[in-house]
């Protein structure tokens, strides 16, 4: 299992014994994961015949006995080529793929790391776990909190989709329903979390939490049969997950996985109501102004002061990528897109990464030969009312075959 040597400081380099810290005491930087590279043993065939769930990968998972693993059989989802998106876009058939983490368990790639940050407080025998939430986390960290009987505390705004709350209270969690911003719901976490002894998965088991979420580097490279494409498109609201996959990447290579990862792009994606990592990026800043009240119907990503911003941002930049912000009717239209050319139906935060993949081929960003992976990190069922007001009408009828033989016209016969 993944051997963990520490916690190591991703500012000043501090090293800590691997506990429930999260803050550096020396100078307030966040708390990474270090494991011992050397001692892990693992070429491309040790995969081979794995489960398939982002599990297989539990060398460079933080959790020590296998028997810690709380697992729902998340990850290892599809990576689809997208001939038909491709060519709508004007794209190269064959270039463009497209990570559906739409279907994992509770449907979202949140399940990548709540499944690991559930599993570290069982190892580290916690009787609590609970989570401050944009919306799909709830889920994620409920429904392994179910699997794992501890019981479950949610904080998150109050306005989130109704039916991202009602899912995590089916799996029995205690959902605190904030009247303010996701800003402060996690603020109110953060401060349980001082006071209570509780794992919340995204504050103080955030170094561990934040290692699920390189499983999505990992499986497209192996998906490729072990080729790293040229670019990325990644969904950001924190920005830990586009950490985690470009630490991902560099595992990869430490480990001889992959010849090198020097030409791949990773390019951030955000909505225009909520986008200051885009901002600090196109504004070329070192700071992250953060908004204040977030604006925009991709609620999965408004968070308006992103916990990992300066680190996605020196991402962008260390791997040349670029970053876009499409309104609420670029991503709509991108909802549509998706769904009708590759029948796969995301909820905004999806779609602000297909909207952004089409602003970045319009402007000639995206070079013809490029091998593309765009992440559909969550599904569309969860969000229904942010295209329902685009959609037809379902046509009622009286049960006479008479009157609905004649509204059926079926082209080319
Ligand atoms: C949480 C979330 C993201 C962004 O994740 P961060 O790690 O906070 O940047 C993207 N897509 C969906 C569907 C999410 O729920
Ligand atoms: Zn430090």
């Amino acid at each position: 299992m993944g051997i963990v040597n520490a916690l190591r400081c991703r500012e000043c380099k501090q090293e800590y014994e691997p506990t429930l810290k999260y803050i550096c005491d020396e100078c307030l930087g966040p708390l990474d994961v270090t494991y011992d590279y050397g001692s892990i043993k693992v070429s491309r065939d040790t995969f081979a015949n794995r489960e398939k769930s982002y599990w297989r990968y539990f060398e460079l998972l933080p959790i020590a006995e296998k028997a810690n693993i709380v697992s729902l059989e998340a990850g290892f989802t599809p990576l689809h080529r997208a001939d038909r998106l491709a060519d709508a876009l004007g794209l190269r058939a064959g270039n463009l793929y497209l990570k559906n983490d739409s279907v994992n368990p509770t449907f979202s790639f949140k399940d990548r790391p709540a499944g690991v940050a559930v599993s570290k407080a069982r190892e580290m025998g916690l009787k609590a776990v609970g989570c401050a939430s944009t919306g799909n986390l709830a889920s994620a960290t409920a429904a392994h909190a179910a699997k794992a009987d501890l019981p479950c505390y949610i904080f998150a705004p109050k306005d989130i989709e109704y039916a991202k709350i009602a899912q995590a209270l089916a799996y029995g969690a205690e959902f605190i329903a904030v009247d303010g911003t996701y800003d402060d719901a996690n603020r109110i976490a953060a401060q349980i979390s001082d006071a209570k002894p509780i794992g919340i998965v995204n504050v103080n088991l955030r170094p561990y939490y934040v290692e699920g979420s390189k499983t999505l580097a990992y499986e497209v490279v192996e998906q490729l049969n072990w080729k790293v494409p040229d670019h990325l498109i990644v969904p950001v609201a924190s920005g830990a997950m586009l950490n985690a996959i470009c630490r991902g990447l560099e595992e990869l290579y430490e480990l001889n996985l992959v010849d090198g990862i020097d030409n791949v792009k990773v390019t951030a994606a955000q909505a225009k109501g909520c986008s200051p990592i885009v901002e600090a990026f196109k504004g070329n800043r070192d700071e992250i102004v953060p908004v204040e009240y977030p604006n925009t119907i991709a609620k999965s990503l408004a968070i308006g002061d992103p916990g990992d911003g300066i680190y996605a941002l020196r991402r962008l930049r260390q791997f040349n990528g670029y970053a876009e912000d499409p309104d609420d009717d670029e991503i709509r239209d991108a909802i549509l897109l998706l769904a009708r050319y590759e029948g796969i139906f995301t909820e905004p935060a999806g779609g602000v990464a297909v909207a952004s993949l089409k602003r970045l081929v319009e402007d000639g960003r995206i070079d013809k030969d490029e091998h593309v992976v765009c992440y559909i990190t969550g599904n569309g069922l969860k969000s229904i009312d942010a295209i329902e007001g685009l959609l037809r009408k379902p046509r009622i009828v009286k049960p006479n075959y008479m009157d609905v033989v004649e509204m059926i016209s079926i082209a080319g016969t």
